[in-house]
């Protein structure tokens, strides 16, 4: 294998493997590599394997699947000599229910049917860490919003990350330091639905590989350090029917992007579930981090849940501030895309629009203008999930996989919380959350 920034130095390796990838319930990497002589193979007949410990997927008894790859996904990685490959999952010769790919297509079919395609932005969030065998994370720097030259030691890394993403497919287009000592952003070009989650899988890969090599890790977890800010990954949406963006209205937005404002308000609670999967995901949902804690919407005020960003020519959208790049972006996608259409089958009006600071409102003030808190645990987002048939139904049958994984992954943190005596209420980040989700 050839150092990472070899590549930069003129190594051109031709792949030998190419590596199948397909994520879990948790959007998390999967896959196998076979050498690349099955290529055809691969996309044809597919390869079969044994699903039976991936998480979420089913049981030892039925366990046999089969991938088959989606050529339009191949990607080279340039300093490893293998290729990546993005697919589909079988099971005889029917879709698995359980792949989340599979679960984002059923959702993006639909809307096609009706002549539309959702375009997704996303901006995710990380921190670089230096670490040693502890928990005891060290920042590399400083910095905060937008620090440039010395107090972004990551500026190199950063623009690293940038020169590979073309490999991977992705268009760099913004990079900077963020709010939080170590925390950066990367954003790249939108992209169709199913091919921003692609993006995410392919971009999280890239951050973590670059960094590891530059002696960090880039972890993508929703709140990794109390008091301070947690990562992000908004969600800027448009549909569109043809060329034309049906987002754009006469003046701002069109009824259509109001109405899907509307679906994702009316929405929003079970919504969490799934883009805050998480029992980390709530710890970054608090006031005074610029993350969402209110059910509202607005223009320029970033305190809302929903925020219309201004806009030149078709950039008419919307920017869904609560999801984490925690969420799994297929199953994330899918159920905001389900509920937005929601809203616009039954023309919901967009309720709590404000646009003053709303973590500055009064309770009272609050009621009047019908803003609603968004879930603040994940075992109280799970609630609100099970009881909303519209963003349920856009997990189809794997909403049940979803629901039973991630109860037991809130009794597991309520059972350390019990064993080593910390307060069930405790907002300070657990060495369990650590172990859990700092790497992924
Ligand atoms: N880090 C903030 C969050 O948790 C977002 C900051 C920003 O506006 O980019 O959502
Ligand atoms: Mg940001
Ligand atoms: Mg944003």
């Amino acid at each position: 294998m050839n150092d990472i920034k070899s590549v930069a130095r003129g190594f051109s390796g031709k792949p030998r493997f190419l590596q199948l990838v397909f994520v879990d319930i948790d959007g998390i990497a999967k896959g196998m590599e076979v050498p690349i002589g099955r290529y055809e193979e691969v996309i044809t007949e597919g390869i079969s394997f044994d699903g039976s410990s991936i998480p979420g997927f089913q049981g030892i008894e039925d366990s046999d699947l089969t991938f088959k790859a989606d050529p339009n996904t191949y990607v080279e990685v340039p300093w490893e000599g293998v290729a990546k490959i993005f697919g589909y999952i079988y099971k005889g010769k029917k879709p698995y229910y359980a792949d989340p790919r599979r679960v984002l297509r059923s959702v993006t079919e639909e809307l096609k049917k009706e002549g539309l395609t959702a375009y997704i932005g996303p901006e995710p969030e990380f921190y670089l860490f230096e670490k040693n065998g502890s928990w005891e994370l060290k920042l590399p720097d400083g910095g905060g919003y937008f620090d440039l030259i010395n107090l972004d030691k990551a500026r190199e890394i950063k623009r690293t990350i940038a020169h590979y993403m073309p490999s991977f497919k992705l268009i760099p287009e913004v990079l900077h330091h963020e709010v939080g000592p170590g925390q950066h952003e990367i954003d790249f070009r939108f992209a169709d639905a199913l091919t921003t989650a692609d993006n995410i899988i392919r971009f999280k890969y890239l951050v973590k590989a670059v960094a590891e090599s530059y002696g960090l890790y880039a972890t993508f977890m929703p709140k990794p350090l109390f008091g301070k800010p947690g990562n992000g990954m908004h969600l800027h949406i448009s549909l569109w029917e043809g060329n034309r963006n049906i987002f754009i209205g006469e003046k701002g937005l069109s009824e259509e992007a109001l109405y899907f404002i509307g679906g994702i308000l009316e929405h929003a609670k079970a919504l969490t579930a799934i883009t805050n999967p998480t029992v980390n995901s709530y710890k970054r949902l608090v006031p005074g981090y610029e993350a969402p804690v209110y059910i509202s919407w607005g223009y320029a005020n970033r305190s809302a849940l929903v925020r219309v960003p201004a806009y030149k020519g078709n950039g008419a959208r919307i920017e869904y501030r609560c999801p984490d790049p925690s969420a799994n972006p297929y199953f994330a996608f899918a159920a905001v895309l389900k509920a937005g259409m929601d809203g616009i089958k039954r023309q919901i009006e967009p309720f709590a629009y404000v646009e003053e600071n709303v973590y500055e409102l009064d309770e009272k003030k609050r009621a009047l203008l019908g803003v609603d808190t968004l879930p603040s645990t994940l075992e109280a987002a799970l609630e609100a999930l099970r009881k909303d048939k519209v963003v349920k139904g856009a997990l189809g049958e794997a909403y049940h996989n979803f629901i039973k994984y991630k109860t037991k992954e809130w009794r597991s943190y309520q059972e350390y919380l019990e064993k080593t005596e910390i307060p069930i209420d405790t907002i300070e980040i657990t060495e369990w959350e650590l172990e859990r989700y700092f790497y992924v």
